[in-house]
């Protein structure tokens, strides 16, 4: 347990001077660095929902598994991280939850969410203002990455009068979350959202209250940026994954974020002469997998402090593990970016068959994460 009290010390300073945060980061990557350590030779990345976790429960023998990854004295002895299309929580939170669940301490670097990506669109977005949304934090999400002028769709919603229709119907309440403890204005709008136009929209996680979303969407897309105005310019629409389905704690898969684009995009398309514009990141676009590729060699530089540069040795990984159970997604994406990567598909999420799927056929099948890390720590001879 010594490194959750590490991580949770850490993360309790909210206030802290330039040697005390030099010493924080020293602390939360402490378990990346082991001084006298090889290069590591391959990697892992693994996805959460069905393969590590369902729900917060873990499965498949998870935290065993991961713990084989590092060494007795806790240093991480083979670089990995969570490639995942699910989100709606900062990174850094992210990271001390699972460190909390799997009993193993991970790093912010570690892992990779469907919004992610969404940090290489601040210099273009920083000072513009945008909506986020879906289900946990997401505007606190997007103002870690450095977006200034963020709304929540809830709390840009709010300011409409009547602009959902059916909210009397709605027995839950309005949960003002994130933005309203930072606006000691109270009710009043923190940004001129009656005439300031909403030049950007990110869809980060699962959104939650679909008709409420699609109908405040298209109010915003189909205006150029400003609700019951005319028709303009499309603002760009940017979704954070497009899964269709995805395996959560009930029996059978649940609808996602790619399920919540398709009923956006027929309404939209129905009611509007241009089609809908969007770009969606996510798993299984092949930029996903190659900015996991970068971030794991980042990681082994961090892990054997060597300046891989200027010793002239090629920075990559042979090979790069990634386990997921959707093969539609996972193996699907791993498959197509090819070298190095080598796809692992388990049984213990959306894919359940005794054979190898047929359209997205995985290099390996398995029951679970725990034997795959078996079959990798055997093949590399590192077990
Ligand atoms: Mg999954």
């Amino acid at each position: 347990m010594r490194f959750r009290s590490v991580f949770f010390r850490a993360a309790s300073r909210a206030k802290l001077g330039a040697p005390a945060q030099q010493q924080r980061f020293r602390r939360t990557y402490s378990h990346l660095r082991r001084p006298d350590s090889e290069r590591p030779s391959f990697g892992i990345a693994f996805d959460i929902d069905g393969v590590i976790l369902r729900g917060r429960t873990p499965i498949g023998g998870s935290p065993q598994a991961l713990r084989r990854l590092y060494d007795a004295d806790g240093f991480l002895k083979v670089p990995f991280l969570f490639l995942t299309n699910g989100g709606g929580v900062p990174e850094t939170k992210r990271a001390l939850e699972l460190s909390e669940l799997l009993k193993v301490q991970i790093s912010a670097l570690q892992v990779v969410q469907g919004h992610s990506p969404f940090r290489r669109l601040v210099s273009r977005f920083e000072n513009e203002l945008i909506v986020a949304i879906g289900k946990g934090e997401p505007a606190a999400v997007m103002l870690e990455y450095g977006f200034k002028k963020v709304l929540s769709i809830d709390d840009y919603a709010s300011y409409f009068n009547d602009i959902d229709p059916l909210s009397q119907y709605k027995s839950w309440g309005l949960k003002q979350s994130y933005e309203r403890n930072y606006n000691s204005e109270g009710l009043q709008p923190k940004y001129d959202v009656y005439s300031e136009r909403v030049k950007g929209a990110f869809v980060v996680s699962d959104p939650v209250d679909w008709g409420r979303d699609i109908q405040v969407l298209c109010d915003i897309l189909r205006c150029g940026g400003l609700p019951g105005k005319e028709n303009g310019h499309q603002p760009p629409l940017f979704f954070a994954a497009d899964d269709l389905e995805y395996q959560a704690v009930f029996p059978s898969e649940r609808l996602g974020m790619g399920a919540f684009r398709i009923a956006l995009e027929s309404i939209y398309n129905s009611i509007n002469s241009r089609p809908l514009e969007y770009t969606s990141f996510g798993k299984p676009n092949p930029f996903v997998f190659k900015n996991a590729e970068s971030i794991l060699t980042k990681l082994v530089t961090n892990m054997c402090q060597v300046k891989e540069t200027m010793k002239g040795e090629k920075c990559g990984l042979d090979t790069i593990y990634m386990i997921g159970d959707n093969p539609k997604v996972d193996i699907n994406g791993a498959n197509k970016v090819g070298h190095p990567w080598f796809s692992i598909l388990t049984r213990t999420g959306v894919f359940r068959d005794k054979n190898n799927h047929e359209q997205y056929p995985a290099d390996l099948v398995v029951d679970t994460v725990e034997e795959a890390i078996d079959f990798i720590l055997k093949k590399e001879c590192t077990s």
